[in-house]
């Protein structure tokens, strides 16, 4: 979880004073001209167009530079890059299908208001992420730590997940009582490993998707329910 702070920012603009906001997650200026937004944005421009800008108003960004899709699940508020032209990072050293969670009560109390109303994930949004991340090919798993008896290498669980990540059953589940982490080594120097969580949930399987690729809720497929049962317990 991260922390959020908006504060209220003014730049200066050929003659022009834009209300603009400033946004700092862990304490680190994110950007000082964001475009206003409350706590019902379900989208956030992180840099506004000063040209745009300037010309409504100061109230409007209008040529749709909105980079940050917003939803919330139970008390947590996520936010991560929508806008499949926009390709620079929000912060250096962060990836761009990182996907940043705020809890609910920091968030309202930053932007002074009730943020229920926000969307939840869907479909299209979990496969935004994840389809932004590294896959490796299934033939580059050389061991899994801890062993897994009937997949020494890892490559039936790379199999598994790139294929979950683009199944059209995907959902969101809760996280389970008990899991696994399974790391899986990669046949090249230098590489990450490719982490996953597996474990059982009101009797189906699940799994988190914690490194390459990555995304922050339990996820859980006809994919990963036939071929991990034997894993996740
Ligand atoms: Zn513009």
């Amino acid at each position: 979880m991260a922390t959020i702070e908006v504060r209220e920012n003014q730049i200066e603009y050929h003659g022009h004073t834009l209300r603009v906001l400033a946004v700092h997650i862990d304490h680190q200026l994110v950007s000082d001209s964001f475009a206003l937004f409350d706590a019902s944005s379900e989208t956030v421009a992180s840099h506004i167009c000063a040209e745009c800008y300037a010309a409504a108003g100061g109230e409007l960004a209008t040529c749709g530079h909105y980079d940050i899709a917003v939803r919330r699940r139970e008390d947590t508020i996520y936010w991560f890059l929508a806008d499949h032209e926009y390709v620079s990072p929000l912060m250096q050293d962060v990836p761009l299908n990182h996907v940043w969670s705020f809890p609910l009560e920091n968030y309202e109390r930053q932007l002074n208001a009730n943020a229920s109303g926000l969307p939840d994930f869907n479909l299209a949004d979990i496969h935004l992420v994840l389809r932004r991340a590294t896959i490796y090919r299934a033939e580059l798993g050389l061991f899994t730590i801890p062993d897994v008896d009937d997949d020494p290498q890892g490559r039936l669980l790379l199999d598994v997940v790139a294929r979950s990540i683009a199944a059209d059953d995907l959902a969101i589940c809760p996280p389970p009582d008990r899991y696994r982490t399974i790391r899986i080594g990669i046949e090249t120097d230098g590489v990450p490993e490719t982490v996953v969580e597996v474990g059982i949930v009101n009797q189906r399987c699940a799994m988190r998707f914690v490194a390459h690729p990555s995304f922050p809720l339990w996820l859980t497929c006809g994919e990963i329910q036939r071929n991990v049962a034997s894993i996740a317990t």
